[in-house]
């Protein structure tokens, strides 16, 4: 008889591990059920896997911080590197899943699949969504047709690549989406299709790992606004800050002071990204604002919280402005 795959499942907290007083209300605490807890949840699971797992965390993914991303990084480096481990899921909080997603797509070293799942709905909810989502993600990372995609998130019967998914609403169960390129594939009730692969560099090929002394160097971003105040800017940088995204109005603007501001820090040496606020779209270069002439880097695909990300990773070298671009135009 063929033995089923091998899938290791981290446990981070967040709603799917949430627990309120009662299956009706609105309001719960995240991070509340163990591993444990989780799996005895999913029916069937041991029909798709051999399930091993581990309570690596347990925070809502608000509370989730770049030492213990770059944890999960090494620890999911050191597991793939086991031949019996097929595949890993990581249970997230949906509030930063698209970050440590794009963290983990970046700093993964293998082609074996890594899937995030998560839940909009705590555990005692009627109609929780988490059970089926981790059967979902599960029957992901066990296929053999999801090696060599990155990082994915496995929510409400979509295949999310890391790249491209963002939440996009408060409370509802079909929350991410992949608005700019589009959703990879679909799995239900643990069936497997995808569409796709992914678009842009990642895991195997990204030239980034999770070796490095902590902290990150700092990137703040900064939300564009009518009639924005350009100090902002300033008091990041005064606070330490290397980079600034700006989450900015439209493809990438910001206001004429804002502009002028950023363009002196520009000259000081402080990475300048622009991107949008705008959900969906790509922030192109030279468009309505002259980044040639500024020395401001577009984040293309990514939106303000992903490229924080990239840039994080990014100056942990010496690099020039021209280098950076090329990173949005390759990750
Ligand atoms: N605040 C929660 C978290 O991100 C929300 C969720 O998981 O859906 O952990």
């Amino acid at each position: 008889m063929k033995t089923l795959p091998s899938v290791r499942i981290l446990a981070t907290g967040g709603t799917i591990a949430g627990a309120a007083a009662s299956s009706t209300q609105a309001g719960y605490t995240s991070g509340r059920l163990n591993l444990k807890g989780l799996l005895n949840a999913v029916p069937d699971l041991d029909r798709l896997a051999r399930i091993d797992g581990e309570q690596f965390a347990n925070v809502g993914s608000q509370d989730m911080s770049f030492d213990i991303m770059t944890r999960l990084a090494r620890e999911i480096n050191g597991l793939l590197v086991h031949e019996e481990i097929d595949g890993v899921v990581v249970t997230h909080g949906t509030d930063t899943m698209e970050e440590t997603a794009f963290f983990l797509n970046l700093t993964i070293n293998s082609s074996k699949p890594v899937v995030m799942t998560g839940a909009m709905r705590p555990a005692t909810a009627v109609s929780a969504d988490g059970p089926l989502n981790l059967f979902n993600a599960v029957a992901v990372a066990a296929d053999p047709a999801a090696k060599g995609r990155g990082v994915m998130v496995v929510m409400n019967d979509r295949i999310h690549g890391a790249h491209s998914l963002t939440k996009t609403n408060t409370t509802s169960v079909e929350t991410f989406l992949s608005p700019v390129n589009g959703l990879m594939g679909t799995v239900v009730f643990g069936k497997v299709k995808f569409f796709r692969g992914p678009f842009r560099k990642h895991t195997v090929v990204s030239e980034f790992n999770p070796e490095y002394d902590l902290p990150l160097p700092r990137v703040d971003i900064v939300y564009a606004c009518a009639d924005m105040p350009p100090d902002l800017l300033g008091a990041s940088v005064e606070r330490g800050a290397k980079g600034i995204v700006i989450a900015g109005d439209g493809n990438g603007n910001m206001n004429e002071d804002t502009i002028r501001a950023a363009a002196g820090f520009a000259r000081q040496g402080i990475c300048i990204v622009r991107a949008s606020r705008v959900p969906t779209g790509t922030v192109g270069r030279n468009v309505e604002v002259d980044d040639d002439a500024n020395g401001f880097i577009a984040s293309d695909e990514l939106n303000p919280a992903k490229a924080r990300i990239l840039l994080m990773l990014a100056l942990l070298k010496d690099r020039g402005v021209e280098e950076i671009q090329e990173l949005y135009y390759g990750y």
